[in-house]
């Protein structure tokens, strides 16, 4: 058969597979020979919104990337700098006569993909662009009027009505470029002048991000609705790293969840399938938010709650970030994030309420913490996460109404089994302890075991947070 190209040039981004990927899928159809690259990014130090935890998992997604692609006769060529400049130099170098990339959903990620749009029709060179991180585009959802949708209930509703891509056979050949043509090494934290914080990493990798799907789909999946909110144990995918790498595609996961649904006759596990489809609908929500509304990434999404005087307290903003709050619940999930670069979703909301609600910190701080530390960090998730917590953002808990972390504490962990797993100096504390705020007045007896008192009482905390939103409020003469 012959080929629309003799030459191309596939850019691995966030999309880190051979299997079911659809710029590469199309390069691969479309050309005799492809040039697969990946552009390393060129800062040094730190970063406001990386750091080492997800580089070395990015490191190591790309480590297994490049042998996949040796497996099936190619080589992944890594450059480091600017992207278009650094591709529009493959292209001098290659002869490729287009060059095959899938969509960022992230506002800067779009913005280089205008970029090299102008530069390829200066250089005549194709510049062709797939969706492939999402089932359905930020264009694809809109409202009767053509409008994006502010709300999710409705934008989930139109969103299960729309057909759902087809998943595409992997890639199984790939030939190599000229083997002059230079690479650097796979990049590790060295790269980026980070240094290794320890913590533990699920492994990295195509491979390994389809044995946790077909773990998920037997042994979490089908029990998701009962489970999700529990911290403790298999109750989640944990699937969110190997979507924001693209070592899992979305398209995959969705139609592999709806097969679970369709082959069975049990009530509960359709329902848990809906549930988790309805995740998967949370995540592209958020990213379309982020593009209609792009000034979410600065600003409450909610105009009106602009300008609440949020406190930048930095002992107050450490302590919470070093799981010292004396809040076993808050504790433990900020120790399992700085442990695992992971933290479950219900333990999100609840760290996320308290600096915003019982700390009055800025709800940016703990946004920016947490792309930081987070494997799976996702700017749109992420702000939709933060601003729903802190209440200015779309579909957000409405701001009277502010989870109390001992009550959370008592519906999700109630044994403490959590709590306990990540905070040692908790193991052999009285369940009380972990369940229930110290008598008041003894706000300084400590649990013990070299574990703080809670540094605020809730109570209090909460009636003055409320008190803030009113008076912002009455300033707005609302
Ligand atoms: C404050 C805060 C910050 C967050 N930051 C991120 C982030 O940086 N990156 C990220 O991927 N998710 C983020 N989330 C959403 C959610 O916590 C994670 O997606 C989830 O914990 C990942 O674990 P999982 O794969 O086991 O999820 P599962 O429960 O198995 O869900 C399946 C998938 O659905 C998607 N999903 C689930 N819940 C949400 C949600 N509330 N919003 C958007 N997508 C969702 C994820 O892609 C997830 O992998 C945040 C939530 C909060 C409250």
């Amino acid at each position: 058969m012959s080929k629309q190209y003799t030459r191309v040039i596939h850019w691995f981004r966030r999309d880190l597979r051979l299997t079911d990927n659809s710029a590469l899928h199309a390069a691969a159809q479309a050309a005799a020979g492809v040039v697969t690259v990946y552009v390393v990014s060129d800062w040094k130090g730190s970063h406001a919104w990386t750091g080492a935890p997800r580089q070395a998992f990015l490191s190591g997604c790309l480590a297994a990337l490049e042998k996949n692609v040796a497996a099936i006769g190619g080589r992944l060529i890594f450059r480091q700098g600017e992207a278009v400049a650094e591709l529009e130099r493959l292209i001098a170098e290659t002869g490729a006569e287009a060059i095959f990339y899938n969509r960022d959903p992230d506002i800067y990620g779009r913005q280089v993909e205008q970029a090299l749009a102008r530069r390829g029709r200066e250089l005549g060179v194709a510049i062709l662009g797939f969706k492939d991180v999402v089932l359905h585009q930020s264009d694809e959802v809109l409202t009767g009027t053509g409008k994006p949708y502010r709300v999710f209930t409705p934008y989930r509703k139109n969103w299960d009505l729309l057909p759902k891509p087809e998943v595409l056979p992997a890639v199984k050949q790939l030939t190599p470029p000229a083997a002059a043509l230079a690479s650097l090494p796979c990049p590790d934290l060295s790269t980026w002048g980070l240094l290794d914080a320890g913590t533990v990493l699920p492994e990295p990798g195509e491979r390994a991000a389809r044995v946790r799907l077909k773990e998920a789909l037997a042994r979490v999946i089908p029990y998701y609705s009962a489970r999700r909110n529990i911290p403790m144990g298999a109750t989640t995918s944990r699937l969110s790293p190997d979507l924001r790498m693209g070592t899992l595609s979305v398209r995959e996961l969705y139609h592999r969840v709806a097969n679970v649904a369709a082959e069975t006759e049990d009530a509960g596990v359709r329902k848990s399938c809906q549930t988790y489809h309805s995740e998967l609908a949370w995540r592209e929500f958020y990213m379309q938010l982020l593009q209609h509304f792009p000034v979410v990434l600065d600003q409450e999404f909610e105009a009106s709650w602009r300008g609440l005087p949020w406190s930048h307290d930095q002992a107050l903003f450490q302590r919470w970030k070093d799981g010292l709050t004396g809040f076993p619940i808050v504790d433990a999930g900020m120790r399992e994030l700085r442990a695992t670069g992971q933290m479950h979703n219900r333990v999100r909301m609840i760290t996320a309420m308290f600096l915003t609600k019982d700390l009055r910190l800025d709800w940016r701080l703990g946004e920016q913490y947490f792309m930081q530390a987070l494997i799976d960090g996702e700017i749109a998730s992420n702000n939709g996460g933060w601003q729903w917590s802190a209440g200015t953002g779309a579909d957000a808990a409405p701001y009277f109404r502010i989870q109390n972390p001992w009550t959370q504490t008592k519906s999700y962990d109630p044994k403490g089994e959590y709590i306990r797993h990540w905070v040692p100096e908790l193991k052999h504390a009285p369940l009380e302890h972990l369940l229930e705020p110290p008598e008041e007045g003894s706000l300084f007896r400590s649990p013990g075991g070299g574990y703080p008192a809670p540094m605020v009482v809730h109570r209090r905390e909460r009636d003055r947070t409320l008190d803030m939103f009113k008076k912002h409020r009455e300033l707005q003469g609302r």
